[in-house]
């Protein structure tokens, strides 16, 4: 007696690079028969019509804030309810604590409502040192944040993310250092680009010389963001051609053309408007005292000023730029880079594959929908070492699987709000083999489970 069958759908096929007819039986948390399906289920689920896809993979988020907020999961269920079934968290060199920490809340919590994955954040610790953000770490600070890495690798965590914007003052030769210092070749690494728009050729150069130095895996965050500002015909091939290279170096995107961080970062420096040829109009506040309003250069000032953790969305990107990155077919992934404080935050941690699958996959066509569900599914399980349990509809994989209708999918976060709309077209969503989603709605939250690296002592 099987647990769950879906009866009547289509899956995507990776080695046949097509979706193909299938049904597909569950139990015990594993995929235990695919194919023409008899025999009987607890429940058998009608998926004519409907996409049985392995869960999606969210390479790049933010994990939930526990020490600073609510000891409550947020993004996770945003990531949950549109078919997400594992995360890795931890980017951006922010960490949002430190693995020990975070896992402590996690059986505090009962568990998680999705599978999690988890990298050190070295920009965090270089600020916990007190090290200024223009400021060069001394070589005494560099060795003991390299022994921080080097704990939390060992804890679990699967490597480790740079924030290169948010620190300038990081040099090459530091982040050498802490990668040189980390024994495991095929370590993740992952870093938000030194500079955008007119510094972006540089910062990826940057990138590809970590890779080719290192020989650490190396993932460049959320592309888009970096050079979708009238740089992409440049960066998009340079980058091509280093990953065919050497493939350990590959790319994230996400689907909409602004980016969110906080208005007293780096990022929103003297000089950023000129660069990416845009104004204080372009920014819009999410929160605080002027909550849903575009900046005016008053505005904007004063609360950089007064409150510069507020989260703001810059819309500063092209289009046709965001839809080269998640079309191109030598590499790259889609990925949220999702953020949530207090509620609200960007629409991409709530509707990024929904968005991806029902824009770019069925209105504008930019991509088949096998090509976009291999950028969410099977790329990134390769890419963090789970290809062997996740990312595909086979026999003795885990259940992680969204259920979805291709021809209504689409995602429902604004810039107004995450939770006003939710994602349409997700149907049901198993993680490790627990229904967790029907029809839109979370039924259980709790199925997840953490997964430490395999360099974990
Ligand atoms: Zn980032």
């Amino acid at each position: 007696m099987y647990d769950f069958l879906f009866k009547g759908g289509v899956y995507p096929d990776f080695d046949k690079k097509e979706l193909v007819k299938g049904d597909v039986a569950v139990k015990d948390g594993k995929i235990v028969a695919v194919g023409e399906v008899e025999g009987e289920a607890e429940r058998v689920i009608d998926a004519t019509g409907l996409i049985v896809s392995p869960g999606f993979i969210d390479i790049h988020m933010h994990e939930e804030d526990f020490q600073n907020e609510a000891h409550e999961y947020f993004i996770s269920d945003l990531e949950l309810q549109q078919g997400v079934t594992t995360c890795l968290g931890g980017n951006c060199g922010k960490a949002r604590q430190r693995l020990g920490e975070f896992l402590a809340v996690v059986e505090e919590l009962g568990g998680l409502p999705v599978n999690y994955m988890m990298q050190a954040g070295y920009n965090g610790e270089r600020t916990k040192l007190g090290i200024g953000r223009y400021e060069n770490a001394t070589q005494e600070q560099i060795e003991y944040l390299t022994k921080i890495m080097t704990e939390e690798i060992e804890q679990g965590c699967i490597g480790i993310s740079f924030g290169l914007e948010y620190d300038p003052g990081i040099t090459f030769e530091e982040i050498m250092y802490v990668l040189n210092a980390q024994p495991q070749d095929d370590l993740f690494v992952s870093a938000h680009y030194r500079d955008d728009s007119t510094g972006a050729i540089k910062s990826i150069k940057e990138m590809i010389d970590i890779v080719e130095q290192s020989g650490k895996k190396f993932q460049i965050a959320h592309l888009s963001s970096c050079s979708a500002m009238g740089q992409m015909d440049e960066a998009l091939p340079m980058i091509n051609e280093a990953h065919k290279r050497n493939p350990k170096l590959d790319y994230d995107t996400y689907p909409y053309a602004a980016f969110s961080t906080s208005i007293g970062s780096a990022v929103f420096d003297e000089g950023c408007f000129e660069q990416w040829g845009k104004s204080y109009e372009n920014i819009y506040m999410t929160s605080g005292k002027y909550a849903n309003q575009f900046c005016t250069k008053e505005t904007f000032y004063e609360i950089r000023r007064d409150d510069p953790t507020q989260y703001v969305v810059a819309f500063v990107m092209n289009e046709n730029e965001i839809a080269d990155t998640i079309a191109n077919p030598v590499c790259g992934m889609v990925a949220s880079d999702g953020i949530v404080r207090l509620k609200s935050g960007h629409p991409r941690a709530a509707g990024t594959f929904a968005r991806v699958l029902g824009k770019y996959v069925r209105e504008d066509k930019v991509i088949s929908m096998i090509d976009a569900l291999k950028k969410m599914t099977l790329t990134p399980a390769k890419r963090i070492d789970l290809d062997h349990r996740k990312g595909e509809i086979k026999v003795g994989m885990d259940a992680d699987i969204a259920v979805f209708n291709p021809e209504t999918i689409i995602d429902g976060a604004t810039f107004a709000s995450l939770y006003e709309k939710k994602p349409e077209g997700v149907e049901y969503v198993l993680v490790n083999g627990v229904l967790a989603v029907e029809h839109g709605e979370i039924i259980n939250a709790r199925a997840g489970e953490f997964i430490p690296s395999k360099y974990k002592k």
